[in-house]
C-alpha cells in the first residue's frame, strides 16, 4: 500500500492519545452493567456515545430492544456508518459491547472502579478502572480507527461500527435481538471483527468454538432410611452414576482430537449440584446434577443427545429412578475458515502494526462469535491486550488501545491499497 497514506493515518493516531484516554474516562463514569447483574442497563453510556458521534459527524442508528428492568426499560444498541451510508456488498463489522460486569469484591480494587486512573508502567500509560478492557478497549479502538479514516481522507471499504448490549448476560437483548428483529442487518458474505479476547501479543486469533451444552438432570427416586436402601430408590446414587458414565463414556465415543483447540479434544465435565436431604441418614429420593458439555464442532450435538439418552435408560433401570433433563444452553458453532480473507488481511495488518505472525485458534466456547458464525458471517475474535477482563483493578494499556486502532484502520482500507 502507499506508504504516505499509511504513515498519515499512523501518525494521526498517535496523534489521540488524549481522545482515547478522554473517551475511556467517559465511559468508565458511566457503568452500564445489566439488569441480570443487578444494574441499570446501558442508556447512559449509549446516550454519551450517540452526543459524541453525532458531535464529530458520524451517521448512527440507535436500535431499541425493549427491556422493563432496565432505565428507559431499553437496551440501546448502536449502529455506526463512519463513512455515512454503506453501499452494496460485503461490510466490515467491527464489533464491540456497550455492557459491563460489576466490579466484584470491592476490597480488592486500589481505586474506584468507576473513575478512571492513569498510571505509569514499564509498557507506558495504564488506564485502570472497569470496563476499561471489557470491552472500551475495542469500542475506543474502532472510534479512533474510523476517525483515522475520515480525517487523512484515506479510501475506505463498506465499514460499520456497532456497539451492542447485553454481551455480559447472553446477547438477548443484544447481537441476538439484532438477528431476529433486523435479519437484514447483517449479510451473509460479511465479515466481523470482535476486539474482545486476545492475548498479550496479539498473536492468537479466535475463528471457531466448540459446541457448547449445557445440562440439568432431575433424577426421582424414593426416600428412605439411611440404613433400609433396599425400601427406596437412591437419587444421588443414580444420579452419580450418570454424570460419571457420561464424563467418561462420552469421551470415548467422541474422541477425536483437534489442535485448533485448548484441549484439543471434547470435554464432558460434572459440574453443578443441588443439595438434598439435610441429615447423613436419610436416602434422598430427589437428586439435581449439571454437566458442563464442550464439544469439538465435528460432533453434532444430537449425535450427544443420542448417548446420553441411552446411558440415562441404563441407569434409571439399573436404579429404578426415572431422570428428566433440560438443556439450559444448547449452541453448535460453526468455524470461519482460516483462508478467509478476514483472518488473512487481518494477520497482514497485525504483521504490519506489531510485527507479530497470528495464528487461528479455537476456544471452549461461549461468545456472539457463534451467533453470526452460525449465520455463515466470518468472524475473528483479536485484540492485542493484557487480558485483566471482569478481574479486580481491571487494565489496559494506552499502547495498545493506539496499536490496534492502526491494525482496524488497515482492516478498513480498501482493498488493493
Ligand atoms: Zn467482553
Amino acid at each position: 500500500m502507499e506508504t504516505a497514506l499509511k504513515e498519515r493515518i499512523f501518525s494521526f493516531i498517535d496523534g489521540t492519545e488524549e481522545l482515547a484516554v478522554e473517551l475511556e474516562t467517559e465511559l468508565c463514569r458511566r457503568p452500564a452493567v445489566s439488569p441480570a447483574s443487578g444494574g441499570e442497563g446501558e442508556l447512559e453510556k449509549a446516550e454519551y456515545l450517540g452526543d459524541w458521534l453525532g458531535s464529530r459527524g458520524f451517521t448512527f442508528e440507535r436500535i431499541d430492544i425493549r427491556d422493563d428492568r432496565a432505565r428507559g426499560k431499553l437496551r440501546p444498541n448502536l449502529v455506526v456508518d463512519p463513512a455515512g451510508p454503506v453501499p452494496a456488498g460485503p461490510v466490515l463489522w467491527i464489533m464491540s459491547h456497550l455492557d459491563v460486569v460489576p466490579p466484584g469484591d470491592a476490597s480488592l480494587w486500589e481505586s474506584d472502579p468507576w473513575t478512571l486512573v492513569r498510571r505509569d508502567s514499564p509498557q507506558g500509560p495504564r488506564l485502570i478502572g472497569r470496563g476499561v478492557e471489557d470491552n472500551q478497549q475495542g469500542l475506543v479502538s474502532s472510534l479512533i480507527a474510523a476517525l483515522a479514516l475520515r480525517e487523512t481522507g484515506a479510501p475506505a471499504r463498506p465499514v460499520k461500527l456497532l456497539f451492542c448490549a447485553d454481551e455480559e448476560c447472553g446477547s438477548a437483548y443484544g447481537v441476538e435481538a439484532l438477528l431476529r428483529e433486523r435479519p437484514g442487518l447483517f449479510r451473509g458474505e460479511d465479515l466481523v471483527l470482535i476486539p474482545d479476547g486476545g492475548d498479550n501479543r496479539g498473536e492468537t486469533i479466535e475463528i471457531a468454538e466448540k459446541n457448547i451444552l449445557w445440562l440439568e438432570f432431575n433424577t426421582r427416586g424414593k426416600q428412605a432410611h439411611g440404613s433400609r436402601p433396599d425400601l427406596g430408590a437412591n437419587a444421588a446414587l443414580a444420579g452419580a452414576e450418570l454424570t460419571v458414565r457420561l464424563h467418561y463414556e462420552l469421551g470415548e465415543i467422541f474422541n477425536g482430537r483437534d489442535p485448533l483447540f485448548e484441549p484439543g479434544y471434547s470435554t464432558f465435565e460434572p459440574t453443578k449440584k443441588l443439595s438434598n436431604v439435610p441429615n447423613i441418614n436419610t436416602i434422598p429420593g430427589e437428586d439435581l446434577s449439571c454437566m458442563d458439555l464442550r464439544i469439538l464442532p465435528r460432533y453434532p450435538i444430537g449425535e450427544v443427545l443420542k448417548e446420553i439418552d441411552r446411558i440415562k435408560g441404563e441407569v434409571e433401570a439399573k436404579h429404578r429412578v426415572s431422570i428428566s433433563y433440560s438443556a439450559p444452553q444448547s449452541v453448535e458453532s460453526r468455524a470461519t475458515p482460516p483462508d478467509s480473507p478476514l483472518i488473512t488481511r487481518l494477520s497482514q495488518a497485525v504483521k504490519e502494526v506489531y510485527g507479530v505472525n497470528c495464528r487461528p485458534i479455537g476456544i471452549g466456547g461461549g461468545t456472539v462469535g457463534a451467533l453470526l458464525r452460525n449465520k455463515g458471517l466470518h468472524c475473528a475474535v483479536w485484540s492485542r491486550m493484557e487480558d485483566t477482563a471482569h478481574q479486580p483493578n481491571e487494565y489496559v494499556l494506552l499502547s495498545n488501545i493506539l496499536g490496534n486502532a492502526k491494525v482496524m484502520a488497515l482492516l478498513m482500507l480498501k482493498e488493493g491499497i
